[in-house]
């Protein structure tokens, strides 16, 4: 049955992957976004879609319309954006939440929340499971983030408990693909970019710390497959590919695949930049049926080939 469905941060790149795939299954979406970090330029494919449309509004004012569920990815998510303005980040994730739940629970619409590895900041347990509570600075620069992801958590399970409104938690891992803004400061888009300019490539510190990459197919998928689970199924739920790189490993496969002549150059590492993350995703595989397909040579490549057309 065709659904109406309702993605906040639409324009963004995750959003108008979903928004394209939710088209596909044949359902009606509107995108709702404010265009801080996102573009029209990512969904203007889709208009031509009678089923699709665009409405400009920021969500940490109220919205209302009538909808059968709700995907919440508004949030910035590079690091350089998500600190630019960071109380505006605090209150897109805490406002935004408590917005985009009153409405679930007014129209008693599924709501799936796009939560964050950040949530277990600094882990110093390896790979990450999601009974492990976290290790972040509340005062820290990246705490905008954090912390707000980890106060709409709460929100959310708060809501379910008290106004019974059926919940999804997705706590998502790095994730690349086509459409990452080029300036957008993440480390893939900035290492292909660099790459495929012939300039320096900035590892930041010496390199070593890690991140696991999931390609933006994978996690669409599963971020689906959560909505569509049984009611019961809240999450939190981990959702990531486990395969887990350094930087500088990372920095090398850009290089050679790109077949750039960059040097890598170190650069000053980030105040509380975690030093290591890998998802355990045991509970996506056993509660959604879910693994991810793509390894990283593939989604690289990909994702290269998209860059190449747009700098
Ligand atoms: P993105 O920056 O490309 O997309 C975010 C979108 O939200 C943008 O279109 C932006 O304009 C919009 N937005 C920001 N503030 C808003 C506001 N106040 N009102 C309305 N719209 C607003 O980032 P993304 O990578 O697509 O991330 C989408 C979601 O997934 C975010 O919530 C992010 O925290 C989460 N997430 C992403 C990753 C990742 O690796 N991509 C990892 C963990 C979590
Ligand atoms: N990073 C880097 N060079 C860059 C951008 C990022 O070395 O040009 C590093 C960054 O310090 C971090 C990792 O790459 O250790 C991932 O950074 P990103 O901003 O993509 O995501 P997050 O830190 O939020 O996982």
């Amino acid at each position: 049955m065709k659904k109406k469905i309702l993605v906040t941060g639409g324009a963004g790149f995750l959003g108008s992957h979903l928004c394209e795939r939710l088209l596909k299954e044949g359902n009606e979406v509107i995108c709702l976004d404010n265009y801080f970090t996102g573009q029209k330029q990512n969904v203007v494919h889709l208009l031509d879609n009678p089923f699709f449309e665009i409405i400009r509004h920021d969500v940490t004012m109220p919205f209302f319309i009538e909808v059968d569920e709700i995907y919440n990815l508004a949030c910035p998510a590079s690091p350089i954006h998500y600190q630019y303005n960071p109380i505006k980040t605090i209150k897109t994730s805490v406002m935004g939440a408590i917005n985009m739940l009153g409405l679930a629970r007014r129209i008693r619409a599924k709501i799936l929340q796009a939560s964050t590895s950040e949530v277990y900041g600094d882990p110093v347990i390896h790979p990450q499971t999601e009974d492990y509570w976290g290790n972040v600075n509340p005062i820290g620069i990246r705490a905008c983030y954090d912390e707000g992801k980890r106060c709409a958590e709460a929100l959310f399970v708060n809501y379910q408990r008290q106004n019974n409104i059926k919940i999804k938690i997705l706590r998502i891992f790095n994730t690349y693909g086509p459409r990452m803004h080029p300036n957008d400061g993440r480390v893939v888009s900035n290492f292909i970019v660099q790459a495929l300019k012939g300039k320096d490539i900035t590892i930041y510190g010496d390199g070593s710390q890690t991140r696991s990459f999931c390609y933006v197919d994978d996690l669409i998928d599963v971020m689906i497959r959560m909505m569509k689970s049984d009611d019961k199924f809240t999450g939190p739920v981990n959702a990531g590919n486990p395969n887990e790189f350094t930087i500088r490993e990372l920095a090398e496969m850009v290089i050679r695949l790109t077949k750039s002549k960059s040097k890598i150059v170190a650069c000053p590492l980030p105040e509380d930049d975690p030093l290591q993350r890998q998802p355990d995703i045991s509970l996506a595989k056993k509660e959604l049926g879910w693994t991810p397909k793509i390894e990283i040579e593939e989604g690289l490549i990909k994702t290269i080939e998209y860059f190449k057309k747009i700098v």
